[in-house]
Order: C-alpha cells, then structure tokens, then sequence
C-alpha cells in the first residue's frame, strides 16, 4: 500500500451505513446500519479502498513498514458525521441572553428587543474576516473532537451584500483551512435587518437583484436558506426569494414551521427544496407533500432544548409515513449553543423517541444527503472518503446512552488522523 495507507482492524462493530435503499433511507431502512463485527476499514489516498470482515481486509491490502495500523478492539467505528445545519460563523455568543430565556422571557420578545439574530448582525458587521476565521477554527475543532467530519455552514448575520459575501468568504476560507468540509449556505433571509424595518420590499428586493445573483455568480453558495416564519419572511415572500435562488442554480433549504405552523414545509415540496429543517409544528399534509417531493426532514431537537420547549418535532410519525429524517445541531449563539452531534443524538431517542439506529443513520448517511454531500460522506464505501470515527465504545447504542460527555477516541479525516487524544473512560 501507498505511504499514506492506513488500516483500521478488528473493530468490534463497524457500521458501513451501506444499505439495499437508494438515496435517503425512510422507514425501516433507517434501523438499517450495515453492521460488520471483527471489522476492518483500509484507506489509502484520503479513500476508503476496503471494509469488511479483519481477516478479508487483510487478505486483500498489504501491510508494510509504513502503513499505520489502528488496533479498534473494543471499539466501535462509524462514518464522520455530517452536521448538516450550522451557523458556526459569529462574532459573539449570547448568555445574557440565555440567562433572560432562563428566566422566562420568550425567544420572540428577546428578539423584537434588539436581541437574538439582531444582536449577531450588529456585532458580525463589526468584526474583520481575519477575527471570524479564528473565533470559527476553534468551533470546527471542537465539532471535530466530537465526531464531526463535513458540515453545512450558513451566512444570515450579515444581511446586507458587503455582510454576507463577508461571510461566505469567511466560509470558504476555513473549507481551505481546516480538516472538516463546509458545504456553504446563503441565508440573506434569516431576519429583516434593522435599517430595512420600514422597507421589507426594498430589502427583498436587495436580495433577489444583488446578492443572490452574485453569491451565484462568485460561486460562494451551494444553497439557499430562509428563515420562513411569522414575524420574519412569510410564505409569499420566501417563494420569491426561492424561485429567485433556484433560477440562479443554488439547491433549497427552508427554516420551516419550526415556531409556528405557517407552511413551510409544504412551500418546500412545492419548491422541490433538498431540506426543510425543524418542523416542530408540521402537519399531516406536510409529511405527506415533502414526502411525495423527495423532500428530506431535517429536525433540531437541540434548538428545542436550547429554547427550554416542549415541543418537539413529530420524529415518530415522520419516519412512520416514510419521510426521511436527518439530524443536525442548528449550531448557533442563539437557540443552540454545542458543536457536539453526539448530545443531538441523544436528545433524538430520549425526546423524540427515535431508536439509536434510526439517529446513527439520521446524522450520518441522511445528514450527508441533506448537505448534497452523499457522494463523497455519511457511509463507509469503497471509493467514499475516508472520514471515519473510532469510538471509545463497546455497542454504538452508548453513543446515544451516556450523554454529555465526549466518547471518541480517534478521529480520521481524508484518510488522516485528525485528534487521537482522548484518554480512555473504562467500562461501567
Ligand atoms: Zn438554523
């Protein structure tokens, strides 16, 4: 093998996510997890080359001098996650606040006060590229030592041209930068910024005539995001930055009936969006129309427990009617505050009464459909990259099981190891 060969082995599980159902797996096809036991993983050149039984692996790739050999005994390896929403770009984080949320006033009054998304833009426009790329490295690290290997990272704090191109360039810097990809999304539609108060119409305007014509034209975005919601951008308006967004080439993502049921998940089928993410207040048509769209259901639950509710999306029946369902923190200063994809996990079967395999599958093989990442991420494949995740558990149950603190032990990106330093945390 080449001098950057690296084999995984005798891995206690190794789930390969591979699977009979093309493209994003629904219903029982998300318990499906590919398990192999006494497994190995070998990569060479950044790719996967070869997975299967330890003694298959081994008979087929040569082991020399310079291979590095990874011994996952008592392990479990799983594919990188995909983190397939994130706001990870800002200036600074919010516990004020938290502290005020803690003490009963609502997200929404917070926000007409000049906090929540408001307050990000004003210190994001403050704050130079140089000091965001460096505040955001730190994040993806941490992402990283959770598990997460690619994300998709939203603008949405510049809200005016000079603002979000700021971002998206910050965006693409840190792609080059760091180990994790970043799948650029353009959210120019996140909230109606302050100076536009008066003039909603002029400030779509702006979005549909300048920035997403050159966003599209610089190639800073794959998608486009709005946050479709009461008091922000409704139903109307959002079908016409969308077609705008879609007639420039960029996929579709939408922030949809997350605080209220307003449509957005069905504007998303009609729209034939790659996502509608949280959808804490979905309806039966809904489902059904993004469903019969090939529409995929992002859920949030840690933006439900940032915010303190009890309203969670209706995970059971989505996956019950055949949608499927991905996972992603909403990373963010505002309503969800962790880099860690293991804790969403949890949150998914504990509050949302997914099984650990349906959240492995969520936040992994769907997630990297969710982030048009699927080619490339979200499975353990032949010819995949080889973004892989030893963890330091006995069953990828425990993952999900022991919450809050971080079980991983070594994380490879592109075929290289990326953090191997958590010290082990023994049984029991
Ligand atoms: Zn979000």
């Amino acid at each position: 093998m080449k001098s950057d060969a690296l084999i995984i082995k005798s891995a206690r599980q190794i789930l390969t996510l591979r699977s009979d159902q093309k493209g994003p797996r629904t219903g029982e096809y998300m318990e499906d997890l590919g398990i192999i036991e006494d497994g190995a993983v070998a990569v060479s050149d950044g790719k996967i080359v070869a997975v299967g039984k330890t003694h298959e692996v081994l008979d087929q790739v040569k082991i020399d001098a310079k291979t590095k050999v990874i011994d996952a005994k008592d392990k479990v390896v799983l594919p990188g996650f995909v983190d397939c929403h994130t706001h990870p770009v800002f200036a600074a984080t919010r516990e004020a606040e938290f502290e005020m949320r803690v003490k009963g006033r609502p997200y929404q009054e917070i926000a007409a006060a000049g906090g929540g998304i408001k307050s990000s833009v004003t210190t994001l426009r403050a704050t130079s590229k140089e000091e965001l790329i460096q505040l955001a490295l730190t994040r993806l690290d941490r992402m990283m030592s959770y598990g997460t290997t690619t994300i998709e990272a939203k603008s949405g704090y510049g809200l005016s041209l000079e603002d979000e191109i700021k971002m998206l360039e910050v965006i693409k810097e840190l792609n080059r930068l760091h180990p994790i990809d970043l799948i650029p999304t353009f959210l120019g539609a996140h909230e109606l910024p302050e100076e536009y108060k008066e003039r909603r119409e002029e400030y779509i305007q702006l979005i549909v005539e300048k920035m997403i014509p050159e966003v599209a034209r610089r190639k800073l975005a794959v998608f486009c995001d709005i946050f479709c919601e009461k008091g922000v951008f409704n139903i109307e308006e959002s079908r016409k930055i969308l077609s705008a967004a879609k007639n420039h080439g960029l996929k579709l993502k939408l922030h949809a009936d997350q605080l209220t049921a307003l449509g957005g998940a069905k504007l998303a089928a009609e729209m034939g969006a790659v996502s509608a993410d949280h959808l804490e207040f979905i309806d039966d048509e809904g489902i059904e129309m993004m469903k019969q769209a090939g529409v995929i259901g992002v859920l949030l639950p840690g933006a439900c427990f940032g915010l303190g509710v009890t309203e969670y999306p209706p995970a059971r029946k989505m996956i019950d009617q055949g949608l499927p369902v991905a996972l992603a923190t909403d990373f963010n200063p505002g309503s969800s505050f962790t880099e860690s994809m293991p804790i969403i996990l949890s949150m998914a079967c504990l509050m949302m009464k997914m099984s650990p395999a349906e959240a492995v599958v969520a936040s992994t093989i769907n997630s990297a459909y969710a982030a048009d990442k699927a080619e490339e991420a979200g499975s353990i494949k032949k010819g995949k990259k080889a973004d892989l995740v030893v963890w330091n558990v006995r069953d990828y149950r425990e993952i999900p099981y022991h919450y809050g603190v971080n079980l991983v032990d070594q994380v490879i990106k592109d075929g290289k190891v990326v953090k191997a330093s958590f010290p082990p945390l023994g049984g029991g």
